[in-house]
């Protein structure tokens, strides 16, 4: 299906790992444009390099910079000052109790999970208006429709979710619609970092043997393909997706047990 965004530019943020770059490589193979942000130059220029390598025709602008700080937004900006696709993301707050975290434990995630993508989305969405033409799409969190054990994460996310609902609604009447994906458990790297392997070092048992208990708690019996992921990112961002806004799509695998 040739979703019709041939030539059009976006910025995917947090792109050089994970669910992002799955986006950023799904919408250049539909021949997008892309503008990719990370921390670590290395996986991004390797990232860049290999969607590069299998899109020529494509134009793969590389910012080393941290997405949730005024700069790192900056820099992303200046590298694509008038998106017509904007992917927000960043990585994700820690596990653990709501005790433990102080006030600048909270701006922090607050900062990177609700305030980013908000001052991203008003440094374009005007922008995109104008233009008739915008695909804004938030990756973030079954924590959203069902509350894991990262209270950061829970609450973060449910404030970026609300704003969210308000704005959507107010700029589809000029093609620009906002949505956000809600990952289940994915198969990236944040599967076996810190939170993943602490939990398996407390119940004494490997990565892969957490993973395992993952696969059998989903209905689909496995964890999710970051590539399925990024197809249905670019499918929101096609020309043809222009009647749905202010959607939170769960992709789970059916691990959300509710009938709605
Ligand atoms: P990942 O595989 O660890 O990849 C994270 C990517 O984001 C990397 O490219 C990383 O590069 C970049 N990044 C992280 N913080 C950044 C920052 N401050 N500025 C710029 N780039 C940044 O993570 P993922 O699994 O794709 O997760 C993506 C988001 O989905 C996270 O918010 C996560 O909490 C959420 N999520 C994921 C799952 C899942 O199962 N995978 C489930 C629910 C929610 P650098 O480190 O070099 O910056």
């Amino acid at each position: 299906m040739d979703l019709g965004i041939r030539g059009r530019r976006a910025i995917v943020c947090a792109s050089s790992k994970g669910l992002g770059r799955a986006c950023a490589v799904a919408l250049a193979n539909e021949g997008v444009h892309v503008t990719l942000t990370a921390r670590g130059a290395e996986a991004l220029s390797q990232t860049a390099a290999e969607i590069r390598k299998a899109n020529p025709g494509v134009v793969v602008t590389e910012v080393v910079g941290d997405i949730t700080t005024p700069e790192g937004r900056e820099a992303a900006l200046n590298a694509c000052p008038e998106p017509d696709i904007l992917i927000t993301n960043a990585g994700g707050p820690p596990g653990g109790d709501f005790r433990n975290w102080t006030r600048d434990d909270w701006i922090k995630a607050l900062d990177a999970n609700m305030l980013t993508p908000i001052e991203l989305i008003k440094a374009t969405v005007d922008g995109m208006m104008v233009r008739k033409f915008g695909r804004i799409v938030n990756i973030t969190s079954s924590a959203v429709k069902a509350p894991t054990s990262r209270d950061l994460s829970n609450g973060a996310r449910a404030g970026l979710t609300g704003f969210i609902a308000g704005i959507a609604r107010k700029t589809v009447v000029n093609n620009v619609t906002i949505n956000s994906l809600l990952p289940g458990v994915f198969d990236t790297d944040r599967l076996r970092e810190p939170d993943a392997r602490a939990e398996a070092e407390k119940r004494r048992i490997s990565i892969d043997e957490l993973i395992a208990e993952y696969n059998k708690s989903i209905p689909a019996g496995r964890v999710g393909d970051p590539e399925e992921f990024g197809l249905f990112c670019a499918f929101l961002c096609g020309a043809k997706a222009s009647f749905i806004t202010g959607q939170n799509i769960l992709l789970d695998g059916g691990a959300f047990p509710g009938t709605l």
